[in-house]
């Protein structure tokens, strides 16, 4: 059989690292990028006679996340030890949860081109990360024990996902939402999100799952895509000769551009779970969770579908304008009093945009403009006060300056010549200044008309309505 006619069928565990201020059992910072071991202490070292005291706000980070993604909230949850021993792990196990996750049974919508599709969230858990193993550019392997005891949660979801494509989407969805809620930075760069992707392939139309292979610690997603590609090719061809698929953990390699098998089933370790005794159970009553339920800002897709539905954006626009929450609360704020919240749009995503040169920008959105100025603006256009193009210098000036809208209209002198007064003492200006156009414009030559428009738009400085100008020049000329 062809390649095309088998599918992919992958499930996502995801890690994000909470952004809480202190790690999960004791009070050291959980800063990046800081020296290494100078973010440690007895607890997170596991040193004998310590013992953890567990960060509430955790868990309050945990069951925002689990809400945003519809799902259940256990009130009474617990804590396992998973034993294992390694160099990052120095009390040989982390707390994790194992048959109580906190939250179970959720959904994430995504939007792919045949649709939007429901992708099933079958738990996520909290649990520590390790410690960071250096080895690149010595000899031998040093320890930064810094990560080490940084809350996590992971984000287990079904095999619902069918494509690469659908996996990029939802990876990007679940990623949109965390950052949304607050509660995580998700920084693949820094390692506060990872992903193992389990993959396996069948012959479309099967109903059975085939025998899947988990791809390990994915750390950006461009990589993520070629491990998949390799790894679904690989797959239909050990079926295609006859083979059959082992249940194993991969790891992507990415100078060969090719997975090789980390360990199999059988070699898997077995880790001992069993109930943390220094911890008490995790209880989240009812109302705290409807507590937390209320702080939920509104999530980027109930966004998008206002801004399309109510402000007639293009989904373009509107994707572009939900991606951050600090640009969409911008934007909110900006259209609170204009009639054209498309023109306030156009100026985030034209105008804003163009002066960033880092997607981070974007997402910290520091701009030098109030958002109720930037609406302030884009009334005096609505009200005819200044032309679109004025607009454009006076929002440099006001990005520049920091100057508001009217101070800058005013001391450039930039409003727009309205009256028709005025603007008939400079059509007749050029009239008499441009004979040879007017002579050209009688002989039947209509083109002189631009000469004569030209003219005045240069006298005025851009700022006279162009409609109003164009009437009454001809209105002008009719009587020479
Ligand atoms: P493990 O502890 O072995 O990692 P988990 O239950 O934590 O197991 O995670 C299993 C992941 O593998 C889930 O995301 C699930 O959706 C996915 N998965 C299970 N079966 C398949 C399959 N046949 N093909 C692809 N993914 C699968
Ligand atoms: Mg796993
Ligand atoms: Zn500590």
């Amino acid at each position: 059989m062809a390649r095309s006619d088998y599918e992919m069928v992958a499930g996502l565990e995801i890690h994000a690292e909470l952004k809480t201020k202190t790690k999960m059992y004791c009070a050291c910072k959980t800063d990046f990028g800081a020296e290494p071991n100078t973010q440690i202490c007895p607890v997170c070292l596991g040193l004998p006679g310590t013992l953890p005291v567990l960060n509430e706000k955790a868990i309050d980070f945990a069951v925002a996340a689990g809400l945003a993604m519809d799902c259940s909230i256990r009130e009474i949850s617990k804590q396992d030890r998973k034993n294992y021993y390694y160099p990052d792990l120095p009390k040989a196990y982390q707390i994790s949860q194992y048959d109580l996750p906190l939250c179970y049974d959720g959904v994430v919508l995504i939007e792919t081109p045949e649709g939007e599709k429901k992708i099933g969230i079958t738990r996520i858990h909290i649990e520590e990360d390790a410690g960071k193993l250096l080895n690149e550019g010595i000899t031998g392997t040093l320890i930064d024990y810094n990560r080490g005891g940084v809350p996590l949660i992971e984000i287990v979801s079904e095999p619902d996902l069918r494509s690469i494509e659908e996996t990029k989407i939802y990876f990007e969805t679940v990623k949109t939402i965390l950052r949304y809620i607050g509660v995580s930075d998700c920084k693949m760069e820094e390692g506060s999100l990872r992903c193992d992707i389990n993959v396996s392939v069948r012959r479309k139309g099967d109903p059975k799952l085939g025998t899947r292979c988990e791809l390990k610690n994915m750390n950006s997603f461009t990589q993520a895509v070629r491990a998949m590609e390799y790894e679904m090719n690989r797959q239909i061809d050990l079926i295609e000769s006859g083979e059959k698929v082992i249940q194993e953990t991969r790891r992507f390699i990415p100078e060969k551009n090719r997975t090789e098998s980390m360990r199999t089933k059988e070699e898997s370790q077995d880790y001992r779970y069993f109930p943390e005794p220094d911890i008490m159970p995790i209880v989240v009553p009812r109302d705290k969770i409807e507590k937390i339920r209320n702080t939920l800002p509104e999530l980027p897709k109930a966004k998008k579908e206002k801004y399309i539905k109510e402000y007639q954006l293009t989904e373009y626009d509107a994707n572009l304008l939900t991606e951050y929450i600090k640009v969409a609360t911008y934007f909110e704020r900006a259209i609170q009093k204009v009639k054209t919240p498309k023109t306030v749009a156009n100026m985030i995503i034209s105008d804003f945009y163009s002066r960033f040169t880092k997607e981070e920008e974007k997402e910290t959105f520091c701009v030098p403009i109030e958002a109720e100025d930037l609406g302030e603006l884009v009334s005096l256009i609505e009200a005819g006060e200044i032309s679109k193009n004025i607009a454009k210098n006076v929002l440099t000036k006001m990005w520049d300056t920091g100057k508001k809208a009217k101070e800058v209209i005013a001391n450039e002198g930039l409003k727009s010549m309205d009256s028709d007064d005025e603007l008939m003492q400079v059509v007749t200006k050029i009239l008499d200044e441009q004979p040879q156009s007017v002579a050209d414009y009688k002989a039947g030559r209509e083109r002189a008309i631009k000469a004569l428009m030209g003219g005045i738009m240069k006298e005025t400085r851009g700022s006279a309505n162009p409609e109003k100008v164009n009437k009454l020049l001809l209105d002008a000329l009719s009587k020479r």
